[in-house]
Formats: C-alpha cells, structure tokens, sequence
C-alpha cells in the first residue's frame, strides 16, 4: 500500500482526510512541520498532503526544507489551504507545490483523485 503523510495541525482536518483515504494508503499523521521534517527523512512517503496555516513554521516554509533535503525533494506535495482565494492555485503551484486542494475538502472524491493522479505520474 502506497503511503501518504498528512501535515496538519487540526485534529478535526486529520481525521477528515484519514477517513477518506485510509481505504486506498496507509497514512502516517504529523502535527506539525518541524515533527514531519524530524521523521520523514528516514522514512519518506510516497505523497505529502501539506496544510499551509501551521504554528511556527506555515507550510511554505515546511515545502522550502521538503525540497532541501535530499530524501524528500522528488516526493509530490499536495497544499491544503483554507485560503481559497482567486489565483491562490497559482501562486501555490509557483510555489513548488504539485497540487492544490481547498478546505474545507467538500468533495472527497477529488482528493482521492489527486493523490492517485500523482502516484501515477510518479510511475510513469
Ligand atoms: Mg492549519
């Protein structure tokens, strides 16, 4: 089973997404940035679903240390943003990000959807 982390402090957010996706990947939960960076790198994901409003380090900054680090830098990054603003899916896409998805994540077909999609253009 291919794997997802999830980067995302709010526990009601986490169990969201683990309820969508726990059928088709195993996931592996972090609180926070700093926590995720400590233990991704020995043990990389297939994808990470990166939420951008997180304490002391917000997502950017968490996908800038992603794209550093040797063991994590190929990896596709999803943003999940509560910010869903006119052109926020470029700017995030300029960003490094791979994919953008909006909260609340009301479609959850289409976060399923994305993660496939990037697992198999990882494949290809
Ligand atoms: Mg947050």
């Amino acid at each position: 089973m291919k794997r997802v982390a999830v980067i995302e402090d709010n526990p009601d957010n986490r169990l969201l997404v683990r309820a969508i996706l726990e059928d088709h990947y195993e996931l592996t939960e972090f609180a926070s940035g700093q926590e995720a960076l400590d233990a991704m790198p020995a043990d990389p994901p297939d994808v990470i679903l990166l939420d951008i409003s997180l304490p002391e380090m917000d997502g950017t900054e968490v996908l800038a240390m992603i794209r550093k680090n040797e063991n994590l830098r190929d990896l596709p990054v999803v943003a999940l943003t509560a910010h869903a603003m006119v052109g926020d899916r470029e700017r995030f896409l300029a960003a490094g990000f791979d994919q953008y998805i909006s909260k609340p994540i009301l479609e959850p077909d289409k976060l399923v959807a994305v993660v496939a999609g990037l697992l198999a253009a990882g494949e290809a």
